[in-house]
């Protein structure tokens, strides 16, 4: 009989390297959503690059303005940023996955004591900015010549001190503008962090940011799911199904008690009060909520 023989030639393997925010306001999310994914980096103290446990990962921390251009070059095979410094940048790289966090705005802002009766209004001002290449877009889609003054921060103060007419900044709550004496008058763009990658990933790499999304997705759909039990009257059953179909359908178990039924589904966050008010409506009791912590589709 012949004996086969397996050889395990060691190949060291790729590594997928992340650029994520070194410090700022998409830092932490990004830190979550990677550990929330499985993956658990060797030091968490915000070095210049970490190593994750068990994952082939790396992760280089960066300024996040640098990040689209490091993802186009290779440096860093994916990156997460906000979708207004992937749309600045303008880099050649590929949009794969929205995050839902660090949800924001770019919009154009003047003086509250200022009219304004539109865009026309903005014609031959000067108009303050860290975003000039999303600006200068806009502006030349709806045929207004203004006056782009770049400034790298502090934008909401240069109609105070008299450098712009108006500015272009981002915007999240309306506070800052507000306290700055200004008023949000066009709303330009909306943002949330992306993933970016670099565009010739090789099939090694590739392989491990499909692992990568999987996971992430998996923790974005539980996020945003909910795991529902309750008590339904066998009359109602069939309407009950319909409001919680779940990700196939329901399961169904009897109760102890005759005439009824236990029915336990998933539930999207987003229509939650209306089902759980319909639910009710239908004789539905005990109903439960449970979070759920991943989900694989
Ligand atoms: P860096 O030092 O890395 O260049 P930064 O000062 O340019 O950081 P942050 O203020 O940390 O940037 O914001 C990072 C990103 O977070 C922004 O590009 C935007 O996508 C998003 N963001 C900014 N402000 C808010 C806000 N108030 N609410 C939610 N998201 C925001
Ligand atoms: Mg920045």
């Amino acid at each position: 009989m012949q004996i086969l023989q397996t050889f395990f030639i060691y190949v060291p393997m790729d590594k997928l390297r992340v650029a994520i925010q070194k410090s700022g306001r998409l830092s932490e999310k990004s830190l979550d959503l990677l550990k929330e994914s499985g993956i658990h980096l060797n030091n968490g103290s915000r070095k210049l690059k970490s190593l994750a446990q068990v994952f082939p990962l790396e992760v280089i921390y960066l300024r996040d303005d640098d990040i689209p251009q490091y993802v186009e070059d290779g440096v860093a095979h994916i990156g997460i940023v906000g979708e207004n410094e992937y749309a600045e940048k303008n880099c050649d790289v590929e949009l794969i996955e929205r995050l839902g966090f660090s949800r924001c705005r770019l919009s154009l802002a003047i003086p509250k004591s200022e009219p304004y009766n539109g865009l026309q209004d903005l014609e031959g001002k000067r108009i303050a900015t860290s975003y000039p290449v999303i600006l200068q877009h806009y502006l030349d889609e709806h045929g207004i010549r203004a006056e782009v003054h770049v400034l790298s921060g502090s934008v909401e103060i240069a109609p105070s001190i008299g450098i712009a007419e108006a500015i272009f900044d981002i915007v999240s709550s309306g506070s800052t503008l507000i306290s700055n004496g200004l008023k949000e008058v066009e709303t330009v763009m909306h943002s949330e962090a992306v993933v970016i990658a670099h565009r010739n990933l090789e099939p090694g790499l590739k392989g491990l940011l499909a692992d990568l999304l999987f996971r992430i997705r998996s923790v974005q759909a539980a996020s945003t799911n909910r795991y529902i039990l309750l008590n339904a009257p066998n009359e109602r059953l069939e309407e009950i199904i319909e409001v919680i179909p779940g990700m196939k359908s329901p399961t169904v178990m009897p109760l102890a008690e005759k005439g009824w039924s236990s029915v336990h589904s998933v539930l999207s966050e987003k229509e939650f009060w209306a089902v759980i008010d319909r639910l009710r409506e239908l004789g539905a009791q005990g109903i439960l909520v449970i979070p759920i912590e991943k989900m694989i589709i």
